[in-house]
Parts: C-alpha cells; sequence; structure tokens
C-alpha cells in the first residue's frame, strides 16, 4: 500500500466505495463520476503506478485483472464493453494507481477522443 495513493486507500477501506467485486489479487468498484451507463474499476491490489510499469515480475496481475473483467460482465449480463486504461499525463491518467476502466450501455466512439 502505498500510503498517498487514492486507490491504495480505497481498496483499504478507508475511503468508500461501491464494491463489483473482490478477490485476493484485485478490487473492483463504481466510477465516481460514471462516463457510461456501467462504468468500473478494476484494479490490482498491489500499487503499480501505470502500465508502463507492467513487467515479469508482476503481470499476471493484469491477467487477472482480465479474467475478472470478463466474469463480471458475465454476472452483469453486459455483452459489449470498451476496456481502457489511460497512462501517463498526457494519456488522461489522473490517478496513479493501475486501474483499468469498463465501459458500457452505449454507443461509443472510435478513435477515442
Ligand atoms: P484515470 O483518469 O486515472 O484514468 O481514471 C481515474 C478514475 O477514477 C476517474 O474516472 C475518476 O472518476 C475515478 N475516481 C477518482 N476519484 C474517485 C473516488 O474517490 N472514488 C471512485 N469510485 N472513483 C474515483
Ligand atoms: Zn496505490
Amino acid at each position: 500500500m502505498k500510503n498517498d495513493c487514492l486507490f491504495c486507500a480505497i481498496i483499504a477501506g478507508e475511503i468508500p466505495s461501491k464494491k463489483v467485486y473482490e478477490d485476493e489479487q484485485c478490487y473492483a468498484f463504481y466510477d465516481i463520476e460514471p462516463q457510461a451507463p456501467t462504468h468500473f474499476l478494476v484494479v490490482p491490489k498491489e500499487h503499480i503506478c501505470c502500465a508502463a510499469k507492467i513487467d515479469e515480475s508482476n503481470s499476471s496481475v493484469v491477467a487477472h485483472c482480465f479474467e475478472v473483467i470478463a466474469k463480471i460482465c458475465k454476472e452483469l449480463g453486459v455483452e459489449s464493453y470498451r476496456i481502457v486504461n489511460n497512462c501517463g499525463d498526457q494519456a488522461g491518467q489522473t490517478v496513479k494507481h493501475l486501474h483499468f476502466h469498463v465501459l458500457a450501455g452505449r454507443d461509443m466512439t472510435w478513435p477515442p477522443g
């Protein structure tokens, strides 16, 4: 856990969140400012600051997050969805703890803005 990290605090339960799913490796919760009718975040419990810091020592949790996303979407009855990861400031990453956005329930544009 990183002391000044918002998502570490959410995972620890120090900041309330609307939980979707949890296991030993990851935590999923609804985004506070949803950008689609369904919008939740899946985060590794381990503090990894961004996708650029994924390497052979920690990449298995990324595969696990994607497994969990498929499982949650099936349970929610969501068949089509977009998974987004913003890495770095220019890409729009505001919380420096690796997370995957899962957005669904509306038409998505491509290319993204
Ligand atoms: P990023 O911009 O880093 O890709 O995504 C961060 C996301 O975290 C944003 O979509 C933002 O709405 C969400 N967020 C920021 N603070 C909180 C919070 O306190 N609770 C929840 N549930 N989501 C948050
Ligand atoms: Zn963190």
